[in-house]
């Protein structure tokens, strides 16, 4: 019996809000940097790789207007819900003017550290590939862009995290050269109606039931789905009713599970989800980290990134 632990982390700043909600996560993403130095001291600590799935927007440390356009290289979603161009948002500034829109140190802490991390793609700005709105051309040049960019680092981009997990365009991503991306978890209540979705989360991580494991799937010839068994819950708003210990408690049931079916516990989630009560929500993060160590220890349990799944389950 041997599972897998897989961790990846959406890596955003605050692009992943900026459309809809930039006021209500400033103060969060004003911690991402602080939060992320704590994260990377404790995958140093315990030996812990994780695929870091950044904003291909973060390779940058400035952009500007060119030719009177914001990013006139790159086509725009049309959303129903967008009046705006996609890219009003983008100050098109540098680093030191706008930090909460580029991440040339986050990226570069994350290259340097003792853990040889990977790196994946979270797309270029953030768009929402699965909604009607994002075309082809849009995903295909969200991905060559990050890929470009990720490139004149040294690093080659293999595994996709699709914001807000909204899948779509699967063959441009194949396409791209991607051999996995991360699927949604497989929730046990993910068949019921969204608002009673919604209420089911808190009280699944709040009884901490145990979560799903999952298996790396091909879906396309070469093109694997690795999906999340669990989101690392925040402590925003109600959620700070649930203490830190179940979600501790959540996470050791799927490590448990996943040595027991041989499967992967896939754990996710944010780094600045960790902005709200961040000290016991690291501590609660390194006791998982420090159950991860002591199964290694003990030969039950591997960790693998998730491009590393793909060759795992390749050849088995
Ligand atoms: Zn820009
Ligand atoms: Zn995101």
């Amino acid at each position: 019996m041997s599972g897998i632990f897989t961790l990846s982390l959406d890596t955003e700043l605050i692009w992943g809000v900026v459309q809809w909600a930039r006021k209500e996560h400033e103060e969060s993403v004003a911690m991402a940097r602080e939060i992320i130095d704590e994260l990377l001291g404790l995958m140093d600590k315990y030996d812990v790789q994780a695929t870091w799935a950044v904003v291909g927007h973060l390779f940058l440390d400035k952009c500007r207007i060119e030719n009177g356009k914001k990013h006139s290289d790159m086509p725009r979603p049309q959303y129903s819900w967008l009046a705006k161009d996609w890219y009003d948002v983008d100050p098109c500034t540098d680093i030191e003017t706008d930090p909460f829109f580029y991440g040339k140190d986050i990226i570069k802490k994350i290259i340097k550290a003792k853990t040889k991390h990977e790196i994946g793609c979270h797309a270029f700005s953030h768009v929402i590939f699965g909604e009607q709105g994002c075309t082809g051309e849009v995903a295909d040049a969200e991905l060559k862009k990050s890929k470009e960019l990720a490139k004149s680092f040294g690093i080659e981009l293999k595994s996709l995290v699709f914001p807000q997990n909204s899948i779509g365009h699967l063959e441009i991503v194949k396409n791209n050269g991607f051999t996995c991306y991360r699927g949604p978890d497989p929730l046990w209540y993910n068949s019921y109606p969204h608002l009673l979705r919604k209420a089911m989360h808190p009280l699944d991580v709040g009884l901490a039931m145990c979560p799903p494991v999952v298996e790396a799937r091909e879906t396309l010839p070469g093109l694997w789905n690795i999906p999340g068994s669990m989101l690392y819950l925040s402590c925003d708003g109600v959620r700070k009713l649930i203490p830190v210990s179940s979600r501790v408690a959540k996470a050791k049931k799927g490590i448990d599970s996943a040595i027991k079916q041989d499967m992967i516990f896939h754990l996710w989630f944010h780094p600045f989800n960790l902005a709200s009560n961040m000290k016991n929500m690291l501590n609660g993060l390194e006791e998982i980290f420090s159950y991860v160590d002591k199964n290694i220890d003990e030969n039950r349990l591997e960790i693998k990134t998730m491009s590393q799944n793909v060759s795992f389950y390749t050849n088995k």
